[in-house]
């Protein structure tokens, strides 16, 4: 399994790109802003976007792509997603007013998109993956997944405020060596942090105290920080989770797998 990070910023701004996760060739987690970092060819690639949520910044990318290359996309894009991400497309994106309805285009015989709902806890085969939808706890319904390969296991939040289920759901799974989790705003920040959905560093340590001991501990990666803010938010995880291998996600990185067999 190949995971590139193209975005994972919770703002815009130079060096800076929203959330978009690309897995090997073909699948996305998100379609953030991220995304205008691949070239033509690699977006004719896609064939699946799994959404977290309908907030922009995971989204806003998925409707400008469709210009680009709705006229040589040889197979549809599946878009898999609640059913509350799905009516947000279809009723708010693709409403003809915002942008057009690619559901309808090229023809109504043969649409670009297909939309898939993928209800919390289903899991889907695909390319070899096991990838599960996770609920997470965001002010409007939110999954994370799981992406399972022969290889190892990669999870990745969404966006999150404390949701120790997602995290206890994943001490059971194999080869876990990669969890990416949305920290937005540091300790001090508690209060917008909350209305909001995020995590901070302080309520991360609370839910990863849980932890089981003897359970190995992934990788973990710091994601969706807010711009300005990165600095501070790292120096705070970096110091409340020490017993943790606490990595800052960035746009470019690869996380690999390396198999222990
Ligand atoms: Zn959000
Ligand atoms: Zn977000």
């Amino acid at each position: 399994m190949r995971i590139e990070v193209l975005g994972c910023s919770g703002g815009i701004g130079a060096g800076l790109k929203t959330t978009c996760i690309k897995i090997n060739d073909s699948i996305l987690i998100d379609a953030g802003t991220g995304l205008e970092l691949l070239s033509t060819e690699a977006m004719l690639k896609l064939r699946h976007i799994f959404f977290t949520h309908a907030h922009l910044d995971h989204i806003c990318c998925l409707p400008l792509m469709l210009p680009t290359i709705y006229d040589r996309l040889k197979q549809p894009l599946h878009i898999h997603a609640s059913d509350t991400v799905i009516s947000a497309l279809r009723d708010c994106i693709f409403n003809w007013t915002v942008w057009p309805d690619y559901t309808q285009l090229p023809d109504q015989a043969g649409s670009l998109l297909r939309f898939r709902e993928m209800p919390i806890d289903s899991t889907i085969s695909l390319e070899g993956l096991l990838i599960t939808a996770l609920a997470v706890n965001h002010p409007t319904p939110t999954q994370g997944y799981l992406i399972e390969s022969s290889e190892g296991a990669f999870a990745f939040s969404g966006d999150t405020a404390s949701t120790p289920e997602f995290l206890s759901r994943l001490y059971s799974v194999k080869r876990l060596m990669h969890l990416a989790v949305d920290v937005s705003f540091p300790s001090e920040q508690k209060s917008i942090a909350k209305a909001s959905g995020h995590y901070t560093p302080a309520s991360l340590k609370a839910d990863l105290d849980r932890w089981p001991e003897g359970c190995p501990k992934p990788s973990l990666h710091i994601t969706h920080l807010k711009p300005g803010y990165e600095d501070r938010v790292m120096e705070q995880c970096q110091q409340l989770l020490s017993d943790w291998n606490v990595l800052r996600l960035r746009s470019g990185d690869q996380l690999t797998f390396e198999s222990d067999d």
